[in-house]
């Protein structure tokens, strides 16, 4: 143990230096009291739009646009007068946003659009170093370090030559992961999993790895001090499964990139958002969220497409962080094939690789109506090495498990939903 210990700090001191500093801060304002964190908020919200005015074109117009300067802020509430930010805005205006933060280390970050183009960006040290402590903090409340030994539910199905990059990035934090859900792969995951300290990763992932444990009946051989889900909505029916398999609640971990930590949820099950380093507003049941520590690529009141319900602080784990109630947002609706189910974040995935490795991008919205099958929109028109290649990607993932039925020259107009690349009616 104490050996990955010291290969995991000094992972981090590589990595960032700043990150045990930002820990530290973060134990201790956990213990504040609200006022003491608004007052926290408003001073960063402050260097967040001055920086955001001086240094990027975009917020610039757009804070002149509704005649807003930073030095009228007086309370968190003014932050109301600025526009809402849409990804779409975000995605077109990348160059206008990024701010290059001399002599510092710029992290490379990635995130779906909505429309399957990745939004690419750079986070600054002081915005990674903010990320990780927040984990870390939330980790924290479970009794868990990061260095303990760890299974790692992510993207599956990878090339050799990435897996032998990944198994040694895994070895160095002390994880090992799920490669396939052939019983080969899935036995030697479990036998593991039964020396690990905690288990993290897609929630959808989690809820399989669960179902197979129960359907062996040998939940009693694991000694989880935390079950972490992210990416995605967690599901009642994923509760119960995970709580019968390992006798420990799924915890969950609500953030994104854009975002960042936005809140974690603590012993007593709830979501306390991550003050002190962002700022949530929920206008009609969405959520928008402002990052204070993005300093090298301002997110402010930014749309993240996210149902969400709010509750009010108080908690009885002590934290006065206020607690959001539920994410009902759609992130992680299911793909249901004709045995299996895969996290709908399995698309993007696809659509990356198709983007990645043939140079194809391409506008999409997936609709099922049934298991086992789906219907693809695809906004352009697609010759016949197009369509193979995107059923050879649908392949990988998929198998014979689902029947894509593929559609070309479909006006985004006719889009079910403007926003969602995915729309189950089955759950
Ligand atoms: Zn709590």
């Amino acid at each position: 143990m104490a050996l990955f210990k010291y290969i995991y700090l000094a992972g981090l001191a590589y990595r960032n230096k700043k990150i045990l500093k930002c820990y530290r801060f973060l134990k201790e304002s956990e213990k504040w009291q609200l006022d003491d964190l608004r007052q926290l908020q408003l001073e960063r919200l402050k260097l967040l739009l001055s920086n955001a005015y001086a240094n990027t074109d975009f917020y610039r117009k757009r804070f002149d646009e509704c005649g807003f300067h930073p030095s009228y802020l007086s309370t968190l509430d003014d932050l109301k007068k600025l526009p809402v930010t849409e990804k779409e805005d975000v995605l077109a205006n990348v160059s206008g946003i990024q701010i290059n933060v001399p002599a510092e280390k710029m992290f490379f970050s990635e995130t779906s659009g909505s429309t399957g183009r990745p939004l690419v960006f750079y986070r600054n040290q002081e915005w990674d170093a903010w990320h990780n402590a927040s984990v870390m903090r939330g980790y924290s409340w479970h009794g868990v370090f990061p260095w303990e030994r760890n299974g790692y539910l992510w993207g599956y199905n990878i090339s050799f030559v990435k897996k032998l990059k990944v198994s040694f990035l895994d070895f160095l934090q002390n994880r090992f992961r799920l490669f396939s859900y052939e019983s080969d792969g899935l036995d030697r995951f479990l036998s593991k999993l039964q020396k690990a300290s905690y288990l993290n990763g897609y929630s959808s992932m989690i809820y399989e790895i669960a179902k197979r444990v129960n359907a062996r009946g040998i939940s009693s051989k694991f000694r989880l001090k935390m079950v972490k889900g992210t990416s995605e909505k967690i599901y009642d029916v994923y509760r119960e499964e995970v709580q019968k398999a390992f006798g420990k609640p799924i915890v969950s971990e609500y953030g994104s990139a854009e975002g960042g930590i936005i809140a974690f949820e603590c012993t007593q099950g709830n979501m306390h958002i991550n003050m002190e380093t962002v700022i949530v507003e929920e206008i009609d049941n969405e959520i928008l969220v402002t990052n204070l520590v993005s300093t090298s690529f301002p997110i402010i009141r930014y749309r993240l497409g996210d149902y969400v319900k709010l509750g009010e602080s108080g908690c009885s784990c002590g934290m006065a962080h206020p607690i959001i109630k539920e994410v009902t947002g759609r992130i992680g609706a299911l793909i249901h094939g004709k045995t299996n189910t895969y996290p709908s974040l399995t698309l993007y995935y696809v659509f990356k690789n198709m983007a990645s490795s043939h140079s194809v991008v391409l506008n999409y919205q997936a609709v099922q109506k049934t298991r086992g099958t789906l219907e693809l929109l695809i906004e352009s028109e697609v010759d016949e090495d197009g369509l193979k290649l995107i059923n050879k990607e649908f392949n990988k993932y998929f198998k014979a498990d689902l029947d894509v039925n593929i559609r070309t020259g479909v006006p985004r107009s006719n889009f079910n939903s403007k926003k969602k690349d995915f729309v189950s009616e089955i759950d």
